[in-house]
């Protein structure tokens, strides 16, 4: 059996909802080999065109300048927090430590959100400062191309909505 007929049919044997999982949150984690697998086998079960799409997109290869296109029209939408196209949208992943008497608990948080939102959550803190100066600048942060690249499948069908 070669390796693709292997995939074939560990595929084949998972149920729906695990298939939906893979393309909904791990789809950007997968070979790139393994896409004509996952769209065959989502055409075959007929899932939703929502997430054939989205494997589909998932299995386009994107170049470089493409990809740049899809992260400055992304930024463009409006704000997951407050709404407003005022600024571009950014991303972060901050860790914040509480300490208490004894001990400290760090808090994990990813903020996708525009500068002005972000710059409101962020601890105005010397800690800080180099998360502040990357947001000030207003560039592309590499949690924000991170988090494209992870979701080009779903970003892609925003945008396309959109237009
Ligand atoms: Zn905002």
């Amino acid at each position: 059996m070669t390796e693709k007929e292997q995939i074939q049919k560990h595929y084949s044997s998972l149920p729906d909802s695990q298939i939906i999982r893979l393309i909904m949150s791990e789809i950007s984690e997968l070979r790139e080999e393994v896409y004509p697998v996952l769209l065959a086998e989502a055409q075959r079960r007929t899932l939703s065109q929502d997430i054939i799409d989205i494997v589909r997109s998932h299995s386009r290869h994107l170049s470089e300048y493409q990809f740049t296109e899809l992260v400055t029209a992304y930024r463009q939408r409006p704000c997951p927090v407050c709404g407003k196209s005022e600024f571009l949208i950014n991303a972060l992943h901050l860790i914040i430590k509480n300490w208490y008497i004894l001990f400290s608990v760090k808090k994990e948080k990813f903020i996708l959100a525009c500068k002005k939102c972000i710059l409101q959550q962020l601890p105005q803190t010397l800690e800080f400062r180099t998360q502040i100066i990357k947001i000030e600048k207003d560039e592309p942060t590499p949690e924000l191309l991170d988090y494209i690249r992870q979701n080009r499948g779903k970003i892609e069908k925003q945008l396309q909505s959109l237009s």
